[in-house]
């Protein structure tokens, strides 16, 4: 265990150094925080520690008060990174919007909401037998992908449906 507390700590320190020192400054939000990331990993079958929880640079809440915040899944073998942001519709931990290049735009936004295992999959590998005509191309997305902040000026994902 000691092993792999030190790899936590210094996955917290690589990716944002500062924030983890401070913690102890808002305990409350440390531990959302960390409660959110272990549900993210039981969902996907990683490890929490595999979870980094950052402030969201896109998104704020409660009047621009707050900021979201996003979960960075980091694959230990391939070190490919997934960005996922809560889903603010449902109970907390009970599901995530994943970001992904919008077609659009190419930013990240929100493509595909995610409550199990099984919604990454069905993302990656659409099931042929679906309609994808474009009428419907976008329905699969989830409603905030619509007007996310993180569009860029002049996106026609950028308005809002
Ligand atoms: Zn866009």
């Amino acid at each position: 265990m000691a092993e792999r507390a030190a790899i936590a700590v210094r996955r917290h320190r690589d990716h944002d150094a500062a924030a983890f020192a401070a913690r102890h400054r808002d305990w409350p939000e440390w531990a959302r925080r960390a409660a959110a990331a272990r549900a993210l990993a039981i969902t996907l079958g990683v490890e929490a520690e595999d979870v980094t929880v950052t402030d969201d640079p896109d998104r704020r809440y409660a009047d621009g008060r707050y900021p979201g915040m996003t979960l960075t899944v980091t694959e230990p073998v391939t070190e490919r990174a997934w960005r996922f942001i809560p889903d603010l519709t449902l109970a907390p931990g009970t599901g995530w919007l994943l970001l992904d290049q919008c077609p659009g735009c190419g930013e990240a936004v929100p493509m595909a909401a995610i409550t199990a295992l099984a919604d990454l999959g069905e993302y990656l590998a659409p099931d042929p037998e679906v309609d994808t005509t474009f009428d419907t191309a976008f329905d699969h997305v989830p409603g905030d992908h619509f007007g996310d902040p993180a569009h860029r000026p002049g996106c026609t994902h950028a308005a809002l449906t």
